[in-house]
């Protein structure tokens, strides 16, 4: 295996992105941003209501921090936020219209954290969209942490969801073009990855976070990554802050990465410190780094937040005082120059 020496290189400045009349698109890079608590007169710490996603999601971080600044609570705004993508036919990784398994059947997995400690999750969930709030639902109206398939489908129904057909037609012929290869090659690209994962932080310092998507195209049936595992693709702790993570959901799972950052934010270090060891501890791995991709972010309860990748390309969203920024994450490894 090989193993490359752990550089830090900085991200360039990318394109910033305005989703709406109220908001002001802005171009930066994580590290740019103002990380200083605010405090008020009196030397207490003030709390600005955030919302966090991995990739470039406006319109979900937009949702969710609207949601945040009218009041609402951390657990609501993560549900309504990742629910955007959910419902977005051209989020081929996530909810409708995502990427089958090697069967032709699209399978959707999903966490939710609250800010008391709770926890739910379903996996390889066929026929219902809005499976992070299928998730709380698990967490909220059952003794139970997870359900998987047939059986979190079945709950969804008795809860009021509705049954839908999650194969588009565009991805259902893009399913019968690979199936005259099968090349099955399960290694994320890159460039491209849309699983989204968000964490929120309401006016009350209490922070959520939800983790959903279809995983990866053309999957073994059955795969599970690590979006809805607790600990891996998700970790929220309310005393200290939360993680969650895209990318090759294995490799995540084997380093237990969100509980890791959160661990390491307890101990002091900032969500950006955090993260950087997080995906340190990947790289010095046997795994080989270079042929996979991901990413982590991070917010603490100050509202301070950090991402990094392993790979070039990593972005997050961060929605806070009505500003939706999309900050460029900094990584290990540039990607190839094209000749
Ligand atoms: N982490 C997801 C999984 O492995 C995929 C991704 O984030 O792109 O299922």
């Amino acid at each position: 295996m090989k193993r490359r020496s752990f550089i830090q290189r900085t991200a360039i400045t990318g394109v910033g992105m305005a989703t709406g009349a109220t908001l002001i698109g802005c171009q930066q890079k994580q590290g740019e941003q103002q990380q200083i608590a605010p405090k008020s007169a009196e030397g207490r710490p003030i709390i600005i209501p955030t919302a966090i996603c991995t990739w470039r999601f406006p319109e979900a971080t937009a949702k969710a921090g609207a949601l945040l600044s009218q009041g609402a609570n951390a657990l609501d705004a993560v549900i309504e936020g990742v629910a955007v993508e959910e419902a977005n036919l051209d989020n081929t990784t996530v909810g409708i219209g995502a990427t089958p398994d090697r069967d032709g059947a699209v399978t959707l997995d999903a966490c939710v954290m609250a800010p008391n400690g709770d926890c739910g999750a379903v996996m390889a969930v066929e026929n219902i969209v809005h499976v992070a709030a299928l998730a709380r639902k698990v967490m909220e109206e059952t003794p139970h942490v997870i359900l998987v398939g047939h059986g979190a489908e079945k709950f969804a129904y008795a809860q009021g969801f509705p049954k839908e057909d999650l194969l588009t037609e565009t991805e259902q012929q893009k399913w019968e073009q690979w199936k005259k290869t099968s090349n099955y090659q399960p290694v994320i690209n890159i460039e491209n990855h849309d699983t989204i994962g968000m964490l929120t932080l309401d006016k009350d310092g209490d922070i959520a976070g939800a983790c959903t998507t279809s995983g990866l195209g053309y999957k073994m049936k059955g795969r599970v990554g690590d979006s809805p595992i607790i600990g891996a693709g998700l970790f929220i702790d309310n005393e200290i802050g939360g993680a969650v993570a895209t990318g090759l959901g294995e490799e995540v799972i084997k380093t237990v990465g969100s509980f890791l950052i959160v661990e390491l934010m307890r101990q002091g270090k900032s969500p950006q410190e955090a993260c950087e060891e997080a995906i340190a501890r990947i790289v010095k791995s046997p795994s080989d780094h270079t042929q996979f991709q991901i990413a982590y972010i991070a917010m603490n309860k100050s509202g301070q937040t950090g991402s990094y990748s392993i790979h070039q390309g990593f972005s997050m969203m961060k929605y806070q005082n009505s500003i939706n920024n999309d900050l460029l994450s900094d990584y290990v490894l540039p990607l190839p120059e094209k000749n």
